[in-house]
């Protein structure tokens, strides 16, 4: 099919699924990009396509910034801000070819796990039950139902602590969050900077691995941003320990099953389609290996109070006088206006997290709560290194123990459960929602790439359009290993 033809789909696409609240700013039909198309299928004819999504419809989180069209965050406080500048990754995507498909709803400024805390509609997943609208997971759920819909070719998300994974795991598509600091956060706006990356949410993930490939690479204006040299010595090491595993056991890959991910609230649905998954790995050739990481029990608290404090910190520029829309009272002093400002812009559980934040970072509080947190993470990221055959390429001065018994890759459930009802959500119960982030958090705090890939949960095979039919599988890898995570999904999928 032409990529004119295949865009006019994913626009009529965007048509059918209006109510489904995914995108909150698009192009109003093809028009616009009808030349752009046209000379892509041409350049496609020729054999002379400027990269592998050249003309693909690709979607935009809305706290990622572009010029077209406003960066709102979903949020009272940037409705109608525009960015003066585009964000990096979005800039790399226009140079090889790719088309801005519009910008999809989120949790405001990416806190939350439904896409419920929007100032938009809320965001519903393509599946019902009897029904009942369902959960698209959040924050990127926006992102995760315009590509399931086929409303573009691909989207990219922000991951902080699950917000990729989970969406893709309750919309049955495959979310990749790459390692910190590989992919640039310049032009991001930022939750929680040590955490925050910008992943791809894609139907398969040959196709997440080219967005990937094109939105990777050192960008000298993000501070985080790992600097070329490093990348080649990650990548020698990376291909060194590939060369190793051909010549050990040609494709076989040791697989490694954590004894804490097998919660007590693991829905018997999501643990069968675990069971089943290992189990076909293992007729594949590969090996299972059931381990330990005993610090995941602490890492979803260490998540919300590290989260948190940082988000404290980011958002004190909204202030209605640096950034955001300033309150109609105007009068007093600049704290009465900032407070009024606030008060009025910014979401619940925004404030929620920021009061949270102030208070673990306060003197009184900071040496049990903010301190404890980092203490807590550095153990998470012990565990994974203990855990992976490949040591951390940053880090390989220290000495790790012996590689017995250690794996390639891990492989849990991304989410407890299949999506929730959005009507069974409560506003007033946090932890309900701060819950569905338990599985993706560690991965988080230990910033190392991880995909959730769907597989199929219906015995027939049946493809029933309305119910969820699928479970997301999460693959982890040692930091700096992202193209293992790639070729163990293509082995999953
Ligand atoms: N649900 C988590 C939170 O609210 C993760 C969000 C994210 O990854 N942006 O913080």
């Amino acid at each position: 099919m032409s990529l004119l033809r295949k865009a006019e789909r994913c626009f009529a696409n965007q048509h059918t699924h209006k109510l489904l609240a995914a995108f909150v700013a698009a192009p109003k039909d093809i028009t616009l990009f009808q030349q752009d198309l046209q000379a892509a299928d041409e350049r496609s004819k020729e054999g002379r396509r400027k990269s592998l999504i050249d003309g693909q419809l690709i979607a935009i989180k809305d706290n990622i910034c572009t010029t077209e069209e406003p960066t709102t965050c979903s949020s009272a406080i940037l409705n109608g801000f525009h960015s003066p500048y585009p964000a990096t990754v979005v800039e790399k995507l226009k140079a090889a070819g790719a088309l801005i498909a519009g910008k999809t709803n989120l949790d405001e400024f990416g806190m939350g796990s439904h896409s419920t805390n929007s100032i938009y509609e809320a965001v519903k997943n393509i599946y019902t039950q009897n029904g009942d609208a369902l959960s698209a997971g959040g924050s990127s759920g926006g992102s995760a139902v315009a590509v399931a819909t086929g409303q573009c070719d691909a989207a990219l998300g922000t991951d902080t602590g699950g917000s990729v994974r989970l969406p893709a795991a309750y919309t049955g598509i495959v979310g990749f969050k790459p390692s910190y600091g590989l992919v640039s956060r310049w032009g991001v706006v930022a939750y929680a900077n040590s955490l925050d990356t910008v992943g791809v949410l894609t139907k398969n993930s040959s196709m997440a691995r080219s967005v990937y490939d094109t939105i990777k690479g050192y960008d000298p204006r993000d501070p985080t941003s790992l600097p070329t040299s490093t990348r080649s010595k990650i990548d020698k090491y990376v291909t060194n320990r590939g060369a190793k595993l051909q010549r050990s056991s040609s494709t076989s890959l040791r697989i490694g099953v954590p004894r804490e991910y097998n919660t007590e609230e693991l829905q018997p649905i999501v643990r069968e389609a675990w069971l089943k998954t290992l189990q076909q790995l293992r007729k594949l050739g590969h090996t299972i290996h059931v381990l330990s990481l005993p610090a995941t029990k602490m890492a979803l608290s260490a998540y919300y109070v590290l989260a948190p404090a940082e988000a404290s910190s980011n958002l004190a520029k909204y202030d209605g006088v640096r950034y955001g829309n300033k309150s109609a009272d105007r009068e007093g002093t600049d704290n009465v206006l900032f407070a009024a400002t606030r008060g009025a812009s910014l979401g619940d559980e925004v404030k929620k997290r920021i009061l949270l934040g102030s208070y673990s970072l306060s003197a009184a509080a900071i040496d049990n709560y903010f301190i404890k947190a980092q203490k807590v993470r550095r153990l998470v990221q012990g565990d994974f290194n203990n855990a992976f055959s490949l040591r951390h390429p940053l880090l390989q001065h220290q000495g790790q123990s012996s590689q017995e018994g250690q794996v390639d890759v891990i492989l849990t459930p991304t989410a407890q459960s299949l999506p929730p009802k959005i009507s069974s959500l409560d506003k007033a119960d946090p932890l309900q929602a701060y819950g569905a982030d338990v599985l993706t958090a560690p991965a988080s705090l230990a910033g190392l790439p991880s995909m959730s890939v769907p597989v199929s949960v219906s015995d027939d095979g049946r493809q029933d359009l309305k119910e969820p039919n699928t479970v997301g599988m999460q693959i982890l890898a040692q930091f700096g290993d992202d193209d293992l995570v790639f070729d163990m999904a293509r082995v999953i999928e």
